[in-house]
């Protein structure tokens, strides 16, 4: 047994204020309660001056790409159009060199630092899968393993979502420099779905998600046949509609767009996570939010390969869902992440009230919500309060002593954390119930950016 005390904590219905929070051995919430009340006082008591606001939930992670954030910012000018084409080549060469060692030091030194930033779970979309020469490791899911391993050191839940990958565009064999990617067959796929789930048996807050990886990536009437005869119980993500001339390609290949053939063809639901899902027309937005689908949004990447808007204001005037993902990890705070979505929405419409149903109300509270609540799904996850008895305890903790907290009233305080903060309030973190970020410091650090420091001195890419 364990008690939290807060200064607040934030609850689906508003704020809580001077609230304690008890969990049981495992982290499961058993009692939620005012501090001024007569209440027995109890054993081991961890004090904060904070908010508590629910973990966030970090729907969209390719792990390995932490180590080359920042590095594709050089540009050299000539016939290179530095575009997402020219950035996927940089990522491929660093996706063929690193082996499963250095796979874990770098996910666990990018899953503390989520953590740091208030994320308690992540959405693994996982697909370097085979060893350099692109055969299978003798446990298929070595590279899965590595993740899982990295999720327990940092003390986060991870969801691995193995991903199917089997072309090298619409109609195309995959190239040599997608090796450690291809899973030439559905029974292939279904082996490593299969080795990965047993793999998730390492680590008690670890699941599986099935995952294409785009429509490009796999030949549709096998993303077809997986929707049709794979797991219904769990969640299912794959990329879309991230890039213009995969638009293009897929008018040429299969006569529609992307999301198009999607809502042809597959029978989505709300266990279904479009990611990016970029360039849609109003069809295909009236489709997703029709389906119950659900888009995973990725600002800091999404901005940084100049991949475009997401048309979010039409998304949520028919009712779509929508979480948040740090894709190529090049941006890792997610406040920055729903503020960048809100002002390119904001810059592209001329009008403020992004995060608002209809049209009113308290726009950070709004964006907690469903970046939470839709994370959540993410990871298979249906529970809607942010706090509750039974449930986990996962909080991300924000300094209540920094000026403009201690002096906002209860009405303006999550837009106040949303929109006036900086990573420097996030005090601390709480995961399944341990303390694993004290004063903006992941508990075990000292090691985890010793191994990764290791990790990039090997493969010297930095
Ligand atoms: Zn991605």
């Amino acid at each position: 047994m364990k008690t939290y005390h807060f200064k607040g904590i934030l609850q689906n219905t508003g704020w809580k204020e001077n609230a304690g929070i008890t969990v049981d051995g495992t982290g499961i919430i058993t009692d939620i309660f005012s501090i001024d009340s007569d209440h027995d006082v109890k054993p081991n008591v961890e004090t904060y001056d904070g908010y508590a606001i629910p973990g966030f939930q970090n729907a969209h992670s390719h792990a390995f790409q932490y180590a080359m954030a920042g590095l594709a910012e050089r540009h050299e000018g000539g016939a290179n159009p530095d575009d997402f084409w020219g950035w996927r080549e940089a990522m491929y060469q660093l996706a063929l060199s690193m082996n499963p060692e250095q796979m874990e030091a770098i996910a666990t030194m990018l899953y503390a630092e989520m953590a740091r930033h208030g994320y308690t779970n992540v959405a693994e979309f996982h697909y370097v899968h085979h060893d350099k020469n692109g055969k299978p490791y003798a446990n298929l899911s070595e590279m899965g393993s590595a993740l899982i391993s990295a999720a327990k050191t940092a003390g986060i839940g991870i969801t691995l979502v193995p991903i199917f990958y089997q072309k090298g565009g619409f109609g195309q064999e995959p190239n040599d420099r997608q090796r450690r990617f291809i899973s030439p067959t559905i029974d292939d796929y279904l082996q490593l779905l299969e080795s990965s789930r047993a793999s998730c048996k390492e680590y008690q807050h670890a699941n599986i998600a099935v995952g294409i990886h785009s429509m490009r990536g796999v030949e549709p009437t096998d993303i077809a046949e997986i929707a049709k005869s794979g797991p219904e119980d769990i969640p299912f993500h794959i990329h879309v509609s991230e890039q213009l001339k995969e638009i293009e390609d897929s008018i040429s290949y299969l006569g529609k767009r992307p999301v198009e053939w999607l809502l042809d063809n597959v029978d989505m639901n709300d266990r279904y996570h479009l990611v990016h899902a970029t360039h849609l027309t109003d069809h295909e937005v009236n489709g997703i939010a029709k389906s119950k689908a659900n888009v995973v949004l990725c600002p800091s990447t999404e901005g940084n390969l100049g991949d475009g808007l997401f048309p979010l204001r039409k998304y949520q005037e028919v009712g779509g869902k929508w979480s948040i993902g740090t894709d190529s990890h090049v941006g890792l705070n997610p406040l920055e992440e729903l503020r960048l979505l809100d002002y390119g929405q904001r810059l592209i419409s001329h009008k403020r009230n992004t995060y608002s149903s209809p049209q009113q109300g308290d726009c950070g509270m709004y964006a907690l919500e469903m970046a939470t609540v839709t994370g959540r799904k993410a990871m298979n996850n249906f529970t809607p309060e942010f706090f509750t008895i039974g449930e986990p305890l996962n909080a991300n903790i924000i300094d209540a002593t920094s000026p403009l907290l201690t002096t906002a009233s209860s009405k303006n305080l999550a837009s106040t954390i949303i929109y006036a903060n900086d990573s420097n309030m996030q005090l601390g973190t709480i995961s399944y119930g341990k303390t694993i970020v004290t004063n903006r410091t992941h508990h075990k650090y000292q090691s985890i950016v010793k191994n990764f420091a290791t990790a990039m001195n090997e493969l010297q890419s930095r």
